[in-house]
C-alpha cells in the first residue's frame, strides 16, 4: 500500500547501502569481539576502526571515547545515571530543561527520587535556554547540565555553543548534550561537550544501535555490568555489524547534509504556506527551529484522533513523540505555550530529503476534509 510518511523524527527508513554494509559485516566478521582468538580479534579490530572513523566524521579529537549502546535512550540513561552515581560526593544537582526527550526526563525524575536535586533551566518564549539564567542557576552542588540540542517534538534548537562558553566558568560541571535529533541533519560543533548521545535510526541507520561519546575527563559508573568486554563502560558483546552499519549511515548523512537540509527547508516553507491558510490550525514551531520538524495544533481536534484519522488515510504523522504516543496532552507544547488546548490538539509532522511537495499536498487535502 502506498503511504505518505511524515514521521522522520520518530525513525528513518534504512538506507540500502547501510543494509549492504550490515550484511557484509555479518558474513565477514562473525566472531565475538570479546573472544581471544583471531576471528574475535578481527571483529574487535573492525569495531575499533569503525568507531575511530565515526569520531573523525563527527569532528572530535582522539581523546573522546565512543561507547556503543542500543540507542539514545540507553545513552541518556548511561550519561545521567553514570555521572550522578560517579560524582555524587562532589554534588547532587542536575540541571536540565522542560523540553527534553522522555528518556532524559525519566532519568532525571528517577534520580530525583534517589535524592538528587533536579533543576529546570529557564527558557525564553520560544523554548530556548536563557544562558544567563542558566549561569545563575549553577551552584557548588551542580555536577551536570543535560540538554538536548534539538527538541524532537517542536524542533527547538538550543544555544549549545553559548552554553558551552558559559560553562567554561564552571569547570567542575559536566555538560551532556542529547544530539539525537541533530546528528546527520545539521552541523553541530561537538567539541568541549563531555557527554553526547546519538542514535543511528535517526539518520537512516538501523534501530538498536547508538553511542554515548565521552570526553577524556569523564568517568562513568556503568549501568550495565558484566564480564570482560572490549567496551568497558557497557559490558556485553558489542554488535560488530550494527556498529559498522552505523558508520556507513553517518558517512552518507554527513556527505549529503547541506543538500538534504536545503530540500527540507523548502518543504518546511511549502507546508507552512499551505497551513497558514487553514482555519483552526496553529503552527507551534518557529522558522528558527529545525526545519525537519513542524508542530501544529488543530483546534478542537484531539491529537490522538488526528493521528488515527491520518493513519486511516495512509498518512503517518505523530502525536508528540513516538515514545509518548499514548498520552493526549503534549508536555512540550504545554511547557512552550502554557495552553492546554494547544497541547491537547498538537501533532508533529517531520520531513526528510525524501519528502515531496506532492506528499504535503495530499496531507493538506486530507486535513481539509478532516477539519470541515
Ligand atoms: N532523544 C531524542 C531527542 C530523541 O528524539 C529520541 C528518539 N525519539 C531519543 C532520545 C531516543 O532514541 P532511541 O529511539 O534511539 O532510544
Amino acid at each position: 500500500m502506498k503511504y505518505i510518511y511524515l514521521d522522520y523524527a520518530a525513525t528513518t527508513p534504512t538506507h540500502p547501502l547501510v543494509l549492504t554494509t550490515f550484511k557484509r559485516a555479518v558474513i565477514k566478521h562473525p566472531g565475538n569481539p570479546n573472544s581471544a582468538h583471531a576471528l574475535g580479534q578481527e571483529a574487535a579490530d573492525e569495531i575499533a576502526k569503525s568507531l575511530k572513523r565515526i569520531r573523525r566524521l563527527l569532528g572530535l579529537p582522539s581523546q573522546y571515547e565512543l561507547t556503543p549502546t542500543s540507542g539514545a535512550t540507553e545513552s541518556n540513561n548511561l550519561a545521567l545515571k553514570g555521572i550522578a552515581l560517579q560524582y555524587s560526593k562532589m554534588g547532587k544537582t542536575i540541571i536540565t530543561t522542560a523540553f527534553e526527550h522522555s528518556s532524559l526526563t525519566a532519568c532525571a525524575n528517577y534520580l530525583a527520587k534517589q535524592g538528587f536535586n533536579v533543576k529546570i533551566a529557564p527558557c525564553n518564549q520560544w523554548g530556548r535556554v536563557d544562558v544567563n539564567e542558566l549561569d545563575k542557576l549553577i551552584d557548588d552542588d551542580t555536577v551536570l547540565v543535560s540538554i538536548g540540542s534539538i527538541n524532537s517534538e517542536i524542533g527547538i534548537r538550543q544555544p549549545i555553543d553559548a552554553i558551552k562558553n558559559m560553562l567554561k566558568r564552571h569547570p567542575k560541571v559536566f555538560f551532556h548534550v542529547d544530539a539525537t535529533q541533530s546528528i546527520g541533519k545539521e552541523n553541530i560543533d561537538l567539541t568541549d561537550i563531555d557527554l553526547i548521545s546519538m542514535s543511528a535510526h535517526k539518520f537512516y541507520g538501523l534501530k538498536g544501535i547508538g553511542l554515548l561519546i565521552t570526553s577524556k575527563r569523564t568517568q562513568l559508573t556503568p549501568i550495565i555490568h558484566g564480564g570482560h568486554s572490549t567496551t568497558i563502560i557497557r559490558r556485553g558483546t558489542p554488535a560488530t555489524e550494527l556498529i559498522m552499519s552505523m558508520e556507513k549511515a553517518l558517512r552518507i548523512a554527513i556527505a549529503n547534509i547541506d543538500d538534504n537540509r536545503q530540500h527540507v527547508m523548502s518543504i518546511n516553507l511549502y507546508a507552512r504556506e499551505k497551513l497558514n491558510h487553514i482555519k483552526n490550525v496553529i503552527i507551534n514551531s518557529t522558522p528558527e527551529d529545525l526545519p525537519h520538524v513542524l508542530n501544529i495544533s488543530i483546534l478542537g481536534k484531539e491529537s490522538r484522533s488526528t493521528v488515527k484519522y491520518m493513519s486511516d488515510h495512509g498518512i503517518y504523522i505523530s502525536n508528540h513523540t513516538a515514545c509518548d504516543s499514548n498520552i493526549d496532552t503534549s508536555a512540550t507544547v504545554l511547557a512552550l505555550t502554557g495552553k492546554k488546548k494547544l497541547a491537547d490538539s498538537s501533532v508533529r509532522l517531520s520531513f526528510s530529503h525524501l519528502t515531496t511537495t506532492n506528499d504535503i499536498d495530499y496531507f493538506i487535502d486530507v486535513l481539509k476534509g478532516y477539519i470541515s
